[in-house]
């Protein structure tokens, strides 16, 4: 994708950071989009917003536009969907109360994935996972990044298979928001809702139940999608006037080779999105 020239500028509206799961900090995150030539980011981070602060600052000092996002999971029919919520306002107490106790789930959720891996003989501390984490949300790949420094799995994607992935005898599930709670969430804090990368796992008849429930946008360009399923995505998107995102689900260099700006759309997405939430907001009044 790169290479192609683009007067409007390119925006990669999927980015973690530590915060998450992500392995640069914020301002590390804006120093390479700078590098990268894109005009603008979202952070995405996993039921976190408190990246976007430092993020805001660095952008400010490197010309590189800040994006408020969210990636929050959700639990539909026994499928892991991923809501992304854009463009919110960070500080509105409902989202900061029900990210707070996405905090204490997760915590708790460590809790007892420790408890099943010393049943299956690889006692950890949480002490360690949470080290890893930092102050954000704890997740599965903290858990992973732990048990390799232990010595309790050869590598990353060793202790997912082994262990931590769906269905692995670690796994515990997390309590999640139901789709139509999530979107009421993002839409009740001023912002919109994109479902997220459909490719990775869910089929079309999610996908449209995802529209029923009231998304505004399809993540059309992700890492996941070739070029079929690009087309298809916003194609469906046209049919249903909904927005189209997209962006890399940068992990600070986690995933061998990813660089943030890979995936990328026009900036034009962005002031779509932009005007779209100025009517929607202008009908209210
Ligand atoms: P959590 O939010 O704690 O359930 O962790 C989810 C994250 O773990 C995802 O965003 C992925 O980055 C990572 N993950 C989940 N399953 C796997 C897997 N099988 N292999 C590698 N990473 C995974
Ligand atoms: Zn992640
Ligand atoms: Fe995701
Ligand atoms: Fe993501």
């Amino acid at each position: 994708m790169n290479g192609e020239v683009n007067p409007s500028g390119w925006a990669d509206l999927h980015v973690h950071t530590t915060q998450s799961d992500g392995l640069l900090l914020p301002d590390q995150v804006v120093a390479q989009a700078q590098v990268a030539g894109l005009r603008a980011i979202a952070l995405t981070d996993h039921d976190e917003v408190g990246a976007i602060d430092a993020a805001l600052i660095a952008g400010n000092k490197l010309g590189v536009e800040v994006l408020t996002g969210v990636e929050l999971s959700v639990s539909h029919k026994h499928f892991d969907v991923h809501i992304l919520g854009y463009l919110f306002d960070r500080h509105e107490p409902r989202l900061i109360a029900c990210i707070k106790e996405f905090q204490n789930e997760r915590r708790l959720r460590v809790d007892r994935i420790l408890a099943k891996l010393a049943e299956l003989g690889r006692p950890l501390s949480k002490a360690r996972v949470m080290a890893k984490a930092g102050e954000g949300s704890v997740g599965r790949p903290h858990i992973a990044d732990a048990m390799v420094e232990a010595g309790l799995a050869e590598n990353y994607y060793d202790a997912f298979n082994c262990f931590l992935g769906d269905g692995r005898p670690a796994h515990e599930q997390k309590k999640k928001l139901s789709a139509i709670d999530a979107i009421k969430l993002v839409h009740g804090a001023g912002g919109l809702a994109a479902l997220a990368h459909p490719g990775q796992d869910i089929s079309d008849e999610i996908v449209l139940e995802m529209i029923h429930a009231g998304i505004d946008a399809i993540e059309t360009v992700h890492p996941k999608h070739g070029a079929a399923r690009r087309r298809h995505y916003t194609a469906m998107a046209l049919a249903h006037g909904l927005l189209t995102t997209g962006g890399s689900d940068f992990h600070g260099g986690r995933k061998i080779d990813e660089k943030i700006g890979d995936f990328r759309v026009e900036y034009e997405a962005v002031e779509k999105m932009k005007n779209y939430l100025a009517k929607l907001r202008s009908s209210w009044v």
